[in-house]
């Protein structure tokens, strides 16, 4: 039978494994199953040459038991309900391993980014906040951005908001531009989290990292920082980075600001000079000792799982590695740091701006930096040794963590 790559029967198999092991309450492993809310709607847009265009969007609240939900907002040509639906799963199980107050929730928009003008983009992004005015706010919901948004967007939608409700309440939505109560630190916060996992596993596995050396799958937010600390914290080499147009290659190594100008300039980072280029599947099965898949769900599966050769698996995607490739990953005694610890960064430096938000009074760099590495480190330290006491893959791990916490919560409340 081929693999089921629906990233929500991904998301609930998952948990039914972890559920198993937990041997959860059935009503409770049903509750846990399915979004406790879901909203459907249509955005129509006045496009630039007069005409309008509907867009589909979608924001789910997979689960609130352990506060507001909490989730990005994409915009992308292949979303769906279900992606949506998955990636909320992922962010309940993301604030819980974490340990932050909040649940998890997701938005989408199905559109192009690409092909739409700033200002139709801005229409786009008002027209959903429209939307979604009365159930989000900061004791209900909380949206960021995610892949495609940015914090130009989250500053439309704030203000959107903002006029909707009369007043001013800019913790209604994270990822916000500095100058309008974003929080210092949020910008890389996705990949700074995951590099402060990397250095863990350094000493798990008593590797130096100095020196050694990290492919990057994806060159988004997430991607470009990644490039960036690796060299900055943890002095690796990174030798080969890739977007949704291909990869480049050079085993002397490739420098982040130079990518990054690269990237800005012309698009991309393919035929940058200098280097080899390679495709996203080749890159993914390089000799590396770091593996960071940076882009979108379903890259690592059965079928190449037992090709890939990196040592550590850093996934700073959502849902990048498949339940059948998860297996073959740990067979082959690879390091996989599971998305929702490896990505946690950036909703708990999110929840910081919340924090921030609330008492209008803004923290420095180097104390979200400190405060981020806190729970980083923790989360990290408390699936590690969840793994090697149980003697089961990381993810699996993982999800022992987080799912009891939401369990408990649901439990305390009195709802199962
Ligand atoms: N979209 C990011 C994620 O998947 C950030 C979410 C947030 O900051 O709320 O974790």
């Amino acid at each position: 039978m081929s693999e089921n790559l629906n990233p929500f029967a991904i998301a609930q198999k998952q948990l039914d494994d972890a559920a198993e092991l937990l041997q959860l309450d059935p009503a409770m492993h049903q509750f846990l199953r399915q979004p406790m809310r879901e909203y459907h709607f249509t955005i129509p847009v006045k496009m630039d040459d007069g005409s309008t265009q509907v867009f589909n969007g979608f924001r789910v609240q997979y689960n609130d038991a352990r506060g507001p939900n909490k989730g990005g907002i994409r915009f992308h040509w292949e979303e769906t309900i279900d992606t949506v639906r998955a990636l909320a799963a992922w962010m309940t199980w993301k604030t819980a391993v974490v340990d932050i107050p909040l649940g998890g929730g997701k938005g989408g928009v199905i559109c192009d980014p690409r092909a739409l003008s700033a200002t139709e983009l801005e229409r786009l992004s008002r027209g959903f906040m429209r939307n979604i005015a009365n159930i989000v706010g900061i004791t209900q919901d909380v949206p960021a951005p995610d892949v495609y948004t940015n914090p130009q967007i989250m500053a439309w939608m704030m203000d959107e908001y903002e006029h909707i409700v009369g007043h001013k309440e800019p913790g209604v939505i994270t990822g916000k531009p500095l100058e309008l109560g974003g929080s210092a630190g949020r910008g890389d916060a996705t990949a700074r989290g995951g590099i402060y996992t990397v250095r863990e596993v350094g000493k798990v596995m008593d590797m130096d990292l100095q020196g050694k050396t990290a492919a990057i799958q994806g060159y988004g937010n997430a991607g470009t920082f990644a490039h960036l600390l690796a060299e900055e914290i943890l002095g690796m080499k990174v030798v080969a980075i890739s977007d949704s147009r291909g990869g480049i290659l050079n085993t002397n190594g490739l420098s982040a600001e130079e990518c990054m100008n690269y990237k800005r300039e012309t698009g991309s980072v393919i035929n940058f000079p200098g280097t080899d280029a390679i495709t996203n599947e080749e890159l993914l099965e390089l000799e590396v000792d770091v593996l960071f898949p940076s882009a979108l769900e379903n890259v690592i599966t059965e079928k190449n799982a037992a090709n890939i050769k990196a040592k550590i698996v850093a996934e700073l995607a959502n849902g990048p590695t498949t339940p059948e490739a998860d297996l073959i990953l740990h067979e082959n005694n690879v390091y996989v740091i599971p998305d929702f610890l490896c990505n946690a960064g950036g909703v708990t430096v999110s929840y910081f701006e919340m924090v921030q938000n609330g008492y209008q009074y803004y923290w420095p760099e180097a104390m979200v930096h400190e405060r981020l590495d806190q729970k980083m480190t923790a989360a990290f330290w408390a699936v590690h040794d969840t793994a090697v006491a149980r003697n089961i893959h990381n993810r699996l791990a993982a999800y022992l963590v987080a799912v009891s916490r939401v369990a408990e919560a649901v439990r305390l409340r009195g709802w199962v």
